[in-house]
């Protein structure tokens, strides 16, 4: 790009994306958070302190990691991970989670509600309001709140309320419509933690901001470790917010190629699938316009993905304009391919990675292998797989979980009923 970079513009679009879609309720709300964010974003104190949050909370800097063995034996290119599976709750959600709840403070908000699909971002966020005293409501769709039981377990261990939404499709979207309607009705004392880089003006921008950190640590360690930049930068794409944390800083980087994995599912000719950018049309969710996958008279779309982090029916706006501009490409990747690269992570390299991270990874063995072995490769880590064992024993035919009657007794994969 020739000019600096400088988006979202004063009202909160990326090219003709963003923007702030909500009723008149909240838009009090957000144009208070908007100039709170503005005087607080380069207030030296408050940076200073989200620092040193980042670095005795969570354990920052993450380091980068050359994957070795995995990359010889993809053969071609050298494969790097940027570790943020490393950090305290294991996922970079935390580090978005304080930076907001550092506002929510300031602004004498001590009540901070979320949304939560998986169980993710509701576990970062129970975890920050436990660190600093607030009382903490998340909202997930009934179905969630079956699938993910330990999460469900996680934030009540944390302290946080959990209320179960029964309506629609009883999942994440559903958690979020509940979630904006508690927002409107308690907007005086209570803060909304968004998740991702989706939702109206300010937040896709101040949760990049937040997440960026991820690809300021990468400018400073990939010099020092392998004496350049990478040549290509990969992250998995659900609402975005690990991949806008590691592309920021990397946008006025010249030769430095950005590459976002959507989720593939059973494939997109199925329809079974995730991938906004890849496969949906503009239209507005959520408080923003963006990439959606919608029916031709505007209904959501029922997704699908193996992983429960990356199923989201739109995705954040700063990527639809980065796809449209060309300074990012968007690519999928299928449940199969991405369950193949987290076997492989775990036996190769003795890490187990999340499946939504699985999926970045799998694009970068099918593309280190079409490049010379001087090309250098970094995929985004976003989190550990300790969440994803039942779903990696399921689909392996086995229950996580041995049956009290059952005698193989150590078999931990077992599905003997
Ligand atoms: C939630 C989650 C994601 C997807 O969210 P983004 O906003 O797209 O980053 C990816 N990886 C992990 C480990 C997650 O928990």
């Amino acid at each position: 790009m020739n000019k600096p970079y400088e988006f979202p513009d004063a009202t909160g679009h990326f090219g003709p994306y963003g923007g702030t879609f909500v009723s008149e309720t909240l838009v009090h709300a957000l144009e208070e958070l908007k100039s709170v964010y503005a005087h607080y974003q380069n207030d030296p104190e408050f940076l200073a302190e989200f620092e040193s949050e980042l670095k005795h909370f969570v354990g920052r800097p993450s380091p980068v990691y050359h994957a070795k063995r995995w990359s010889d034996l993809v053969g071609g290119a050298q494969i790097y991970f940027k570790r943020e599976d490393l950090n305290h709750t294991g996922a970079h959600k935390v580090n978005n989670c304080i930076g907001q709840a550092m506002l929510a403070k300031r602004m004498g908000k001590l009540r901070v509600i979320a949304e939560t699909g998986a169980g993710q971002h509701g576990v970062a966020t129970a975890t920050v309001a436990a660190r600093y005293g607030m009382k903490c409501v998340v909202y997930m769709g009934q179905e969630d709140v079956a699938r993910q039981a330990q999460n469900v377990f996680r934030m009540k261990l944390l302290g946080a309320e959990v209320i179960p939404v029964s309506s629609g499709s009883k999942t994440l979207k559903d958690a979020l419509n509940e979630a904006m309607r508690d927002w409107v009705t308690n907007v005086e004392d209570t803060f909304y933690i968004i998740g991702t880089v989706a939702g109206p003006h300010p937040y896709p921008m101040l949760v990049r901001d937040f997440q960026s950190v991820i690809g300021r640590e990468c400018i400073q360690q990939m010099p020092l470790m392998v004496g350049k930049q990478p040549d290509y930068v990969l992250a998995c794409v659900g609402g975005g917010s690990n991949a806008m944390g590691i592309f920021h800083p990397y946008l006025n980087v010249d030769g430095v190629q950005l590459v976002g994995v959507e989720a593939a599912g059973e494939g997109i000719e199925t329809g079974k699938h995730a991938a906004s950018l890849s496969a949906g049309t503009p239209g507005v969710l959520h408080g923003n316009r963006t990439y959606l996958l919608q029916s031709d008279d505007g209904q959501i779309i029922e997704t699908h993905s193996v992983s429960a982090g990356l199923d989201y029916p739109g995705v954040g706006p700063e990527h639809a304009w980065l796809k449209d501009s060309g300074r990012a490409q968007y690519v999928g990747v299928t449940d199969a391919e991405a369950l193949e690269a987290f076997h492989q992570c775990c036996r190769i390299e003795g890490i187990i990675p999340a499946l939504e991270s699985s999926h970045a990874l799998a694009h970068a063995a099918k593309l280190a292998k079409t490049l010379p072995k001087d090309k250098v490769i970094l995929v985004n880590l976003s989190g550990r797989g300790d969440k994803d064992m039942h779903t990696v024993a399921r689909q392996s035919g086995a229950e996580f979980y041995c049956h009290p009657d059952c005698k193989t007794g150590a078999e931990m994969a077992c599905n003997k009923k």
